[in-house]
C-alpha cells in the first residue's frame, strides 16, 4: 500500500513512522521548509530558542511509547514551582518525589494545609485511573472543578492560574477539567524537561525514525487538493498530481477542514514568548523550578531554562524564557521591560539590567480552545470520505500527547 501523509507535525510524523515500519510505502508532504509543525527550535550564538514556551512531559504515554527519551538527553526541571510576587517567593514542591523540599512545602504559607491534603488526595485518586479514562470525563471548567474539590481561592489564584493557565494558555481556567486531570497525572508520574538539542529534537527524532523505515519526507510541498474514490486517493502537492491507496491529513485544523470538508475546531489560543540571556550565570535559588507569577499575568511565567537544560546556553551564560498568555499589543521592547521589572520585584536582592532580550516569538495559533464539552465536537479520524483519515491534536486534545496519539490512531485506521 502507498500512503500519503499531508503535514509533518508530530501527528503526521508518528503516522508516517508507524505506517513505514509496518512495511507500507509512505510519502509525507510538508508545506514548510522543515518538519516539526508547531514544535520547532532555532539555534543562535550557542543559545537554543524553542518556538513559544514548550516543555516535554515525560509521563505522557505516547511520549514513552514513540520516543527514545535517552537519545533526547532530557534536562529536567525540578517538580513543583517557585511562586513569586513582589518581594515574596515561596517553594511549592512535590515532597513525595523531592523529600528534601518537605520542609519548604510544609512551611509555605501561600498554600493552606487543606490545599496540601487535597493535593495528595487528588494525586492518589488520579494515580488509580488510566489516562484514557480521564479524557472521557468531561464536565466542569478547571476553576469550578477545583472549587468543588475544596481547594482554596488563594491556591487557585497563586499556583493553578499561572501554572495551568500557562499550559492551557487560559489564565481564567475556563478550559475543561479533563485537560487539568490528564496533565496533573502526567506531572505526578513523570518529569518536565527539555531535549539537549531543543524541543525541535522531538520531531527530528520522529522524522529520522520515519526515514529509517523507508518513508520519504518532502518539504516545501504543500498539499493543495485531495480527492478520494473507490480506486484510492488523488493528491495535488507542490503543483503535481499523485495517486496513492490512502491518505492521512495531518495538517492544522483549518487546512484539514479545507482539504476534507470535515468540520474541525475553530478559534486559537495564542502566546508571546521572550528569550533572555544573562552573560554570567546567577543563582536565583529557583531550584530549577519554573517561576510562576502569582500576582498577575505580566509575564505569566519565567522559566530558568538553561538551569534545567544547560545545553540551551553557552557555558557560563544563562537563558530565561518568559511567557505572556494571549496576543500582546505591546512592542517586544515594552514586553521585555515588563519582564525585567517583574523579575526585579521578585528577586529584589539582584538586578536585571544585563538581562538581554535575544528572541521573541509571537505565536498566533498555539492551541484550539478546549472548553467543557469540547470532545463531543472533535472530528473522528475516519470522518472523511474514502481512504482518507484525519490526524492531529484537534482529533484528541491539544498537546504533544494528543498529537502523537492521533498519529498512531490514524496509522492503525489506514493499515
Ligand atoms: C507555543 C506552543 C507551546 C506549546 N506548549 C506545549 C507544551 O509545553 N506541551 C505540550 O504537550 N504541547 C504543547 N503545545 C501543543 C503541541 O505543540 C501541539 O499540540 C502539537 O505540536 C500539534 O501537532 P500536530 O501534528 O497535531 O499539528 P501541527 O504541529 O500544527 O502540524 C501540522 C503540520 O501540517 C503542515 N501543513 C499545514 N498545511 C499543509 C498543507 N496544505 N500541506 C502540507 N503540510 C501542511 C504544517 O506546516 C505543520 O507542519 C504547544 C504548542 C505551541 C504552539
Amino acid at each position: 500500500m502507498h500512503a500519503i501523509v499531508a503535514g509533518a507535525g508530530l501527528s503526521g510524523l508518528v503516522a508516517a513512522a508507524r505506517l513505514a515500519e509496518a512495511g507500507h510505502e509512505v510519502t509525507v508532504f510538508e508545506e514548510r521548509p522543515e518538519a516539526g509543525g508547531r514544535v520547532r527550535s532555532t539555534h543562535e550564538d550557542g543559545f537554543t530558542f524553542d518556538r513559544g514556551y514548550q516543555v516535554l512531559f515525560t509521563g505522557y504515554p505516547a511520549v514513552q511509547r514513540e520516543l527514545d527519551l535517552d537519545a533526547l538527553d532530557i534536562g529536567r526541571f525540578v517538580p513543583g514551582a517557585t511562586l513569586a510576587r513582589p518581594n515574596h517567593r515561596s517553594t511549592l514542591a512535590d515532597p513525595l518525589r523531592a523529600p528534601s523540599t518537605l520542609v519548604d512545602t510544609v512551611l509555605n504559607r501561600d498554600v493552606t494545609l487543606r490545599d496540601k491534603l487535597n493535593t495528595f488526595r487528588l494525586q492518589r485518586e488520579l494515580a488509580s485511573r488510566s489516562f484514557e479514562s480521564l479524557l472521557d470525563r468531561d464536565g466542569k471548567e478547571i476553576e469550578s472543578y477545583l472549587d468543588a474539590r475544596g481547594f482554596s481561592r488563594e491556591y487557585v489564584k497563586r499556583f493553578v492560574a499561572p501554572f495551568y493557565g500557562g499550559i492551557t494558555l487560559d489564565r481564567s481556567l475556563s478550559t475543561a477539567a479533563n485537560v487539568f486531570e490528564y496533565t496533573y497525572k502526567a506531572l505526578s508520574e513523570g518529569a518536565i524537561g527539555l531535549p539537549a538539542e531543543g524541543i525541535g529534537a522531538i520531531p527530528a527524532q520522529l522524522a529520522d525514525r520515519a526515514r529509517a523505515a523507508g518513508a520519504t519526507i518532502e518539504c516545501e510541498r504543500g498539499v493543495t487538493a485531495l480527492d478520494s474514490d473507490d480506486d484510492g486517493v488523488t493528491v495535488e502537492a507542490g503543483g503535481e498530481t499523485l495517486t496513492a491507496d490512502a491518505a492521512v491529513v495531518a495538517t492544522d485544523p483549518q487546512t484539514a477542514e479545507a482539504l476534507t470538508g470535515v468540520s474541525t475546531p475553530d478559534g486559537a489560543k495564542s502566546c508571546v514568548t521572550q528569550h533572555f540571556a544573562l552573560p554570567e550565570r546567577r543563582d536565583l535559588r529557583t531550584g530549577r523550578r519554573i517561576v510562576l507569577n502569582s500576582a498577575d499575568d505580566r509575564p505569566n511565567t519565567v522559566s530558568p531554562t538553561s538551569d534545567a537544560q544547560p545545553a540551551y546556553a553557552p557555558d557560563g551564560q544563562q537563558l530565561f524564557v518568559a511567557n505572556f498568555v494571549g496576543q500582546q499589543a505591546r512592542s517586544d521592547a515594552e514586553l521585555a521591560a515588563e519582564v525585567r521589572g517583574a523579575m526585579g520585584d521578585w528577586f529584589p536582592e539582584t538586578t536585571f539590567d544585563e538581562l538581554e532580550l535575544r528572541h521573541t516569538d509571537r505565536v498566533a495559533f498555539a492551541q484550539f480552545p478546549q472548553p467543557p464539552g469540547y470532545r463531543a465536537d472533535l472530528p473522528v479520524p475516519t470522518a472523511p470520505e474514502g481512504n482518507v483519515v484525519l490526524a492531529g491534536d484537534y482529533t484528541r486534545w491539544c498537546s504533544i500527547q494528543g498529537s502523537m496519539e492521533s498519529g498512531k490512531i490514524a496509522a492503525d485506521a489506514v493499515a
